[in-house]
């Protein structure tokens, strides 16, 4: 065993400890399961040894009377077992199906405690594939295997009880069967383990692929490039199918191997026990039910041996649960964090540099300061930090070095949910999820009253709309409903956006997705959306630069201009420039693709 495969188990004894709480907690189902194993293991033990007296007292030494007496013994004995599996396998399921739902429940708690850098690191289809296949795995542990190693254990001290009693030099030989089948088995283990977690893992890689294509398969439809996404799909597969392939080889090979020394210790036990009987040491009836009880011990064995791989192997997903429930979110409320106070809307950047990787910072000494209700323009190139500036304001990412002040409160010291009460973020492709839209307007907010939805939506001018459709604010959107135009889901999202009437503002460029009419109706009705809130916008359009009251212009994670319109354009710098493309562009019929226009996200 190298020094890894020895951490490795050291660690996932570890993990079982922090399960052990989860499995204190539903210990009756635990305690009922084990009991009934128990007494079905004492009952089991009992046949062979009914064989033996059947064989020995009643066929050897012509007492017929014995017979009919120990066969019905072994049937009332065998019908209990099957109701005392009934009750073990029920009351494990119960368990198993009881602990999981905990830990289920916590990760999901855990994971929508995480900050925006978890879900930057993690992507979608691992997050997917640990909380479904991780805790399917837990599950298989508690309702299997740990009950298949005690199992294991108990019946072969108890068929070791009896096999002692019969024939003490016998039994002790067949023990050197024991450590031979474990060593066998732990070398199995430690082959097979790794290859499991690598198996996983490209489960995970798979799910990611599919998962991106088909949120993204309009993109790739239009790009023409379903061929460049099914190679790398069945590269991937390929993958995968050699790993399982790997596996299901080294299971075979070791599989056999167990089978072989049983087989051997069979032999050895027929040989051995056969001389003894010749010799008069030995009844028939005993060598019957010891190779009985052999045999019995035999599943024991090979359980022990599937306990010792199932258990890495569930530890491994256990950790993993552990690990998303331990991480400490990089963005944390102080434990002294104040309610942010009804704000005017003063938003201030003192020096900040942030950056997503150490050492590479995306947001350079950033100072500005905003005044109550201004309307803030982001330009820039792509790439230039416009999206990762707006996102430190509602604290989806905390800055590595410097301050953000709203109303000269540094937005650390706050509890997140009242800054972001007052800082609605509308993002470039707002989330919709399939319920009505009544729902989806008060997203976060299950206590909005009617009156605060209906005022939010005709704010976002998107009430006259709802009220044409059959059934209003209960109609029913997305995927099992009505599909809604980009503009609409753009009012939507602005209308959950002002449900708690907030004083800042933030768009991430909200016309990104829509055509020349529509752009030109939403931002005509923005104007009174943003009227009295301070507003920050990140656009490529100059119908919303035309709004602005402050532009701040970036480059490489720096402000080279800031300014109104006019001061910026006297300048001649790199915002008259954008300007000039923004306005050839508005110039075209159709503004659909931008020669500087950012993927801001
Ligand atoms: P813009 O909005 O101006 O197009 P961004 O703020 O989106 O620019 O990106 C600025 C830089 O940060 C880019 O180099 C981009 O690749 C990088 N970046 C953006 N988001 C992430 C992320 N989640 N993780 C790592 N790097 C990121």
């Amino acid at each position: 065993m190298d020094a890894v495969t020895i951490k490795s188990r050291s660690s996932s004894f570890k993990t079982f400890l922090k399960l052990i709480p989860y499995i204190l907690r539903k210990r009756k189902y635990f305690a009922i399961a084990v009991a009934s194993m128990f007494l079905s293991s004492l009952l089991s033990v009992l046949i062979p040894s009914f064989t033996r007296v059947i064989i020995d007292e009643g066929i050897s030494a012509g007492n017929f009377q014995v017979i009919p007496y120990y066969s019905a013994l072994i049937i009332i004995v065998t019908a209990l077992m099957s109701l005392l599996g009934y009750f073990e396998r029920y009351a494990s399921i119960l368990f198993s199906q009881n602990v999981v739902f905990d830990l289920r429940n916590d990760v999901f708690k855990a994971i929508q405690r995480q900050s925006y850098a978890f879900f930057d690191e993690v992507p979608t289809g691992q997050l997917i594939a640990r909380v479904t296949n991780d805790t399917d795995a837990m599950s298989r542990f508690l309702s299997f295997q740990l009950r298949s190693f005690i199992n294991a254990i108990t019946l072969t001290i108890l068929a070791y009880v009896y096999m002692f009693q019969m024939n003490f030099k016998l039994s002790l030989l067949t023990m050197l069967i024991l450590p031979v089948m474990i060593i066998v088995n732990l070398k199995y283990s430690s082959m097979i383990r790794p290859l499991y977690s690598t198996i996983r893992y490209q489960i995970g890689v798979l799910t990611s692929i599919v998962n991106s294509n088909l949120s993204g398969i309009k993109t790739v439809k239009a790009l023409a490039i379903e061929d460049f996404e099914l190679e790398r799909f069945s590269r991937e597969n390929d993958r995968l199918f050699e790993l399982n392939v790997k596996a299901a080889k080294i299971r075979s090979i070791y599989g056999y191997c167990g089978r072989l020394i049983l087989g051997l210790g069979m032999a050895f036990i027929l040989l051995y026990g056969g001389y003894a009987i010749i010799g008069g040491e030995f009844t028939i009836g005993e060598l019957t039910a010891f190779n009985s009880y052999l045999l019995m011990l035999m599943w024991p064995m090979r359980a022990l041996g599937f306990f010792i791989s199932g258990f890495q192997r569930s530890m491994t997903a256990a950790q993993r649960l552990f690990e998303i429930m331990e991480r400490l979110p990089e963005v944390k409320e102080k434990p002294n964090a104040i309610e942010l106070p009804p704000v005017k809307g003063e938003v201030k950047f003192e020096d900040v540099t942030f950056s997503y990787i150490k050492g590479k910072p995306v947001l350079k000494n950033i100072s500005f300061k905003v005044n109550p209700g201004e309307k803030v323009v982001l330009l820039g190139p792509p790439g230039s930090g416009k999206s990762t500036l707006i996102r430190l304001i509602p604290r989806f990412y905390d800055p590595d070095r410097g301050r953000i002040l709203i109303d000269n409160v540094d937005i650390r010291d706050v509890k997140l949910k009242s800054l972001r009460r007052q800082v609605a973020f509308v993002s470039q492709e707002p989330f919709l999820f399939s319920g009505t839209i009544k729902e989806n307007i008060a997203f976060g907010q299950p206590d909005a009253s009617m009156e605060d939805i209906i005022a939010a939506a005709k704010a976002a001018k998107i009430h006259d709309f709802i009220m044409t459709l059959p059934r209003k604010y209960d109609t029913v959107i997305g995927e099992r409903g009505v599909t809604l135009s980009g503009g609409q889901r753009q009012r939507l999202a602005i209308a959950r956006a002002l449900l708690t009437n907030p004083r800042i503002l933030i768009l991430d460029d909200p016309t990104s997705n829509l055509d020349a009419e529509t752009e030109k109706a939403l931002v005509e009705d923005l104007k009174e959306v943003m009227k009295g809130r301070t507003t920050f916008i990140v656009t490529q359009r100059l119908s919303l630069v035309k709004l602005a009251d402050k532009i701040i212009v970036l480059d490489d994670g720096q402000i080279v201009e800031m300014g109104t319109h006019e001061e910026l354009m006297a300048r001649r710098g790199l915002y008259a420039k954008m300007y000039s493309i923004m306005l050839e562009d508005q110039k075209k019929v159709s503004p659909v693709e931008m020669p500087i226009r950012g993927d801001s996200d």
